[in-house]
């Protein structure tokens, strides 16, 4: 039966196979079921009828009842036009079409009363439509609740009448056609319990509304249902997963214990305690742990991901620990290697850099089960990196790895997979991880270690640098240390470097006596580090860099970070920035610098920066302001298959479609119930569909 829906729109009445082709080729669409998800972007309340003396030149669109009373055409070539004058009891108006003159002219009748549709525009004194909508006055039209679906169309459909109302059209068409073999795609009990429409209900609904709150009620079913589909994948990919692949049991705490007893360097907050015995319960629970630690910048992740590790190699399994960059492996090295040697634990450091004799070395540790952790970047993933047994491996990362690259960390083991901690290094909203991350297991830290000063944040201007200089100068002489940094963006690499060059040239103009250092991506890794440790050392008090210091770099002196240009950073960006300050005990400060004319985006997002230093809160605003599309790693997260919902604005309605899905799953994981039986059907059906479309592209 769901081949019926396969039917191509050329077999649809009113379609044929030349304006299929055109649909297919605009719009994407190929068969009858994908033709009935061409949703209304919006709908027009054609209920109102403004008289022409209420017509402003800033409404959005207009609905007049008169007649026209002359009309000529003007002009020649491409400047030839078809105008109107159109008049009601209170005033006149010009309607004025540019194409398909011919046809309009032949449906225009002079002095019969009408109803016109369109967007005023001001030209002069003159009040003017272009290419309004009209038809002759029915009755009907001024009694009936009349919302018109608005559809998404082109330009070329539109010259071949496939405009909105075209598509109308050939919508109702297909409705009547299908809607009564549309099935009902969730079990009857949800419905009733959310009191959700039924989906035939819905579909006619959202294209034909027959009011507010029915429109209402549709467009939360079909919202709803999207959100529940995408979810029930994911929390059922976990699941097939945990199932087929039982893990070791990790549950030794003897090296745990000692750790605490002897080395712990301070109280773990209440926050990290929850999440290190998360991970503690699902690592002895003989299931594959898939888990994503959340926490914002500075909450702590590095010291729960080096208990965790302590678990497994307590247990006889080897670890491992990503990072997405050289600097921040090298980071991560330089941080666990204390612990580890208190530990009695071996580690090495292996990275894209690592000489091919320590390589070798490395190598052979790792296949004997010498070695107890290795640190690195995606050098990791090479196949040349055996483990013997590779018992948890956590990733740092920077953007989402992506499902491709954990499962070849579960490939290092042949005969088990190891469990995977994903740390993030930048927070996203909770919305939004259900879904990019929607396969993993969530724990937050949500909560900073104690005692911290929150960084105080101000937005300067270009006109107030003297003062900040002045500022800088104060701040050194007590003793920190300052990063300024400039924007470094791909395609304009090399301006950028200019600006970097300049500025670091009146840096050292402004502050003659004080050592500054300079870093930025174009220098050999070998002279970063020699600049790197200079500013470490406390050798350099100024450290000139682009945001190859974003991620990761840990110098407790240094409290002022200065963003030069500031308004070409994203939030996210700035929030990591800011990040590299106030890890010490000193006050410190982030000085966002810009232009003084911004755009309103840079506004919010500068303005949003200086209100809180809460990631949470500053990643809501990211993606409000940027949508999920732009987000790092959403390409693959089913999220662009979305019709109708919106992760942004819809957000309750996803929490709920997760739960929902969840407690099916709990009950019936493999969906074998009579009850669940629509669920399994459309799952069967939407992965036939993902196999087409496989084929196709
Ligand atoms: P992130 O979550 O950004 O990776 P880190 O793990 O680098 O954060 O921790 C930031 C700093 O806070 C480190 O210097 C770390 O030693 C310190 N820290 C972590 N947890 C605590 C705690 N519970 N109390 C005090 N300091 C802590
Ligand atoms: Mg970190």
């Amino acid at each position: 039966m769901s081949g019926f829906f396969d039917t191509k729109i050329e077999y649809l009445k009113g379609v044929g196979p030349q304006k299929a082709a055109l649909i297919n080729k605009e719009l994407d669409i190929f068969t009858f079921g994908e033709m009935l998800q061409h949703y209304p972007f919006r709908y027009e309340d054609r209920t109102k009828f403004y008289k022409i003396s209420d017509i402003r030149s800033d409404m959005q669109q207009v609905q007049l009842i008169g007649s026209i009373y002359s009309m000529e055409t003007i002009g020649d070539g491409r400047k030839k036009r078809l105008v109107a004058q159109f008049r009601d009891e209170t005033g006149a108006i010009e309607l004025t079409w540019f194409k398909g003159i011919q046809w309009v002219a032949k449906r225009l009748v002079k002095g019969a009363p009408m109803v016109v549709f369109g967007k005023p525009q001001q030209f002069g004194r003159k009040i003017s439509i272009a290419h309004p909508e009209f038809e002759p006055l029915t009755n009907k039209q001024e009694k009936e609740v009349n919302f018109q679906p608005v559809y998404p169309t082109t330009e070329k459909l539109r010259s071949r009448y496939l405009d909105s109302k075209g598509l109308s059209k050939i919508l109702e068409t297909l409705l009547l056609l299908v809607l009564p073999k549309v099935p009902e795609t969730l079990p009857p009990s949800l419905c009733q319990t959310l009191s959700l429409d039924p989906k035939p209900l819905a579909l006619k609904e959202i294209h034909f509304p027959s009011g507010h709150q029915a429109l209402k009620k549709a467009l939360y079913r079909l919202k709803f249902e999207e959100f529940f589909f995408l979810q029930l994948r994911l929390l059922k990919m976990n699941l097939t997963r945990t199932e087929k692949f039982r893990g070791k049991v990790l549950d030794k705490t003897g090296l745990l214990t000692k750790f605490y007893k002897e080395f712990l360097p301070f109280d773990l907050t209440k926050a990290q305690k929850r999440v290190i015995r998360e991970i503690y319960n699902n690592l002895k629970s003989g299931l594959q742990m898939n888990r994503l630690v959340q926490g914002d910048v500075g909450s702590g992740k590095t010291i729960v991901a080096f208990i965790c590790l302590l678990v497994a190699v307590d247990s006889g399994f080897q670890t491992c620990l990503m990072a997405p960059t050289e600097i921040l492996a090298a980071q991560h090295y330089e941080g666990l290697k204390d612990f580890s040697a208190k530990m009695g634990l071996k580690i090495a450091l292996l990275t894209g850099s690592t000489s091919k004799k320590n390589r070798l070395i490395i190598h052979e540790a790792l296949k004997s089960g010498e070695l107890n952790l290795l640190v690195g970047t995606h050098a990791l993933l090479e196949d040349v990196v055996a483990f013997k047994q590779l018992g948890l491996a956590i990733i740092d990362e920077q953007h989402r790895f992506g499902v491709a690259q954990r499962a070849k960390l579960w490939g290092k083991n042949t005969d088990f997979y190891p469990h995977v901690l994903v740390m993030t290094a930048t927070p996203i909203p909770r919305t939004l991880a259900m879904t990019v991350y929607g396969d993993l297991d969530i724990s937050m830290i949500d909560e900073m270690p104690a005692g911290r000063k929150p960084i105080q944040t101000v937005h300067r201007y270009d006109k107030d640098r003297l003062k900040v200089f002045g500022f800088l100068k104060r701040e050194i002489e007590k003793g920190r240390q300052v990063y300024i940094v400039y924007p470094l963006i791909e395609d304009s690499e090399k301006i950028d470097l200019k600006s970097l060059m300049d500025g670091y040239e009146s840096i050292c103009r402004a502050f003659p006596s004080l050592p500054i250092g300079i870093l930025h991506g174009n220098m050999k890794p070998i002279d970063k580090d020699f600049e790197m440790n200079r500013f470490v050392k406390n050798e350099t008090k100024i450290m000139v860099a682009t945001t190859v210091i974003e991620v990761g770099v840990n110098v407790q002196n240094a409290s002022v970070m200065v963003i030069e240009n500031a308004e070409r950073f994203g939030l996210s960006q700035l929030h990591q920035l800011r990040g590299r300050v106030g890890r010490g005990s000193d006050q410190s400060y982030c000085i966002l610098m810009s232009k003084y004319e911004l755009s309103k985006d840079s506004r919010v997002r500068l303005d949003t920066m200086v209100r809180t230093n809460d990631g949470f809160e500053i990643a809501d605003v990211d993606l409000r302001l940027r949508g999920p599309g732009d987000l790092a790693g959403t390409q693959q997260s089913g999220l662009t298959d979305l019709k109708i919902a919106d992760i942004v604005k819809d957000s309750e309605i996803l929490v709920q479609a997760r739960a929902s899905a969840q407690s099916i799953l709990e009950k019936d994981p493999h969906l074998n119930s009579q009850e669940n039986k629509p669920i399994a059907e459309q799952l069967s059906r939407l992965k036939k569909n993902e196999m087409n479309w496989s084929r196709i592209s």
